[in-house]
């Protein structure tokens, strides 16, 4: 049945509190309620047991609880797991866990879609059907986080953005459910143990440090050279590097906090001396690390990993440069769960 009743997880813990003022009662139940919706997860007013009943019909006539479910769930060979998430509309996004020895990281999703155009990302090929809200985003930590307690014995260590879409195309809806993630009402995350990855958009990169954000940050860049660049992702047309560049020296100016550059090496494309020193030159720019990650196959061959002189290479000149590199290798590869590869196959 269609309903219009409101989504109580959309009001603030003082809208919560101001309801049940309105409505006569103490501005604490509305406390009370905020700890079932964020801390306890309660999907249910039913389930809000140290309410009355009356309080629970009252929350019941005037609001609904949006919450998500794990459609399917599939594990991999190395233990990944990746859920496709169904959202209270239907819609279908993607979250990932993945394990190592010492931590769980969640790679969550921030859009339905992408609404950017990277040539090698499969999530790109999906239309940008629309934001995700807060709860949206907090939900798939907690599944995750359930998850990770379940197969491994252990609380989720670790949040990247990673997942479908680009967060700061969502970034107030990413905001507050990063809110919500880190405070001791929610699930009292460092915020430390969070990166946001993002494909570089100058401005938004400016807001996050004046709005003093404590997470990390991590940049898609696969090309410190314009022309290679706006290639392989068109939008750096809109968002040419120098714009990067000058939001990436403000970032560190206000935070004082490394950037990490995520850089996949592909066979002619971006695997030459010229694109190697662009990028040592690019690191130079701010305090950074590198890692380097494996190219997960999407379709046709237009675009192929690198040999693996090409990246030794690489890898060679920026630790000259004393540059820290990782090589990340894929995870999930069997079930579409590596990076790029999220499109909703399953
Ligand atoms: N839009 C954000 C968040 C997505 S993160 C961003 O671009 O950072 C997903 C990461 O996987 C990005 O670093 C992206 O460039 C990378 N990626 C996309 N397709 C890939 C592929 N086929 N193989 C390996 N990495 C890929």
């Amino acid at each position: 049945m269609a309903t219009t009743k409101k989504d109580i997880r959309a009001l603030s813990k003082e809208d919560l509190r101001d309801f049940f003022v309105k409505q006569g009662d103490k501005a604490f139940r509305g406390n009370q309620v905020y700890e079932w919706l964020w801390q306890k997860s309660a999907y249910t007013f039913e389930s809000m047991t140290n309410l009355s009943k009356e309080t629970r019909e009252l929350l019941q006539n005037n609001f609904v609880i949006n919450h998500i479910e794990v459609d399917t769930m599939q594990r991999s060979k190395d233990g990944t797991v990746k859920n496709a998430v169904k959202l209270h509309d239907g819609l279908i996004v993607e979250s990932v866990l993945i394990p190592t020895a010492t931590r769980t990281t969640a790679c969550v999703s921030s859009q339905v879609g992408c609404s950017l155009d990277c040539k090698f990302c499969a999530t790109a090929r999906l239309k940008r059907m629309r934001n995700l809200n807060p709860d949206e985003i907090y939900d798939q930590v907690v599944a995750i986080d359930r998850e990770s307690k379940l197969y491994f014995n252990r609380p989720l260590s670790n949040i990247v953005f990673m997942g479908m879409g680009e967060p700061l195309m969502n970034y107030n809806n990413v905001i507050k459910a990063i809110d919500k993630i880190t405070s001791p009402e929610g699930l009292g995350m460092s915020p430390k143990r969070i990166t946001l990855s993002t494909s570089g958009v100058p401005k938004m990169i400016k807001k996050m440090a004046d709005d003093d954000v404590k997470f990390n940050l991590a940049v898609s860049l696969h090309s410190a050279i314009d022309e290679v660049r706006n290639s392989i992702m068109p939008f750096n047309e809109t968002f040419p590097l120098q714009d990067l560049k000058e939001a990436l020296e403000y970032w560190y100016m206000k935070t004082n906090r490394k950037i990490s550059y995520e850089y996949v090496v592909w066979k002619d494309i971006n695997d030459s001396q010229k694109d190697i020193d662009a990028f040592v030159k690019f690191c130079k720019y701010v305090p950074c690390k590198v890692n380097i990650i494996e190219y997960n196959p999407i379709d046709d061959g237009d675009f192929q990993q690198a040999s693996s002189d090409a990246i030794d290479n690489y890898i060679y000149h920026l630790e000259k440069n004393r540059i820290v590199v990782n090589v990340r290798r894929s995870r999930g590869k069997d079930i579409d769960a590596a990076c790029g590869q999220l499109a909703n196959k399953s």
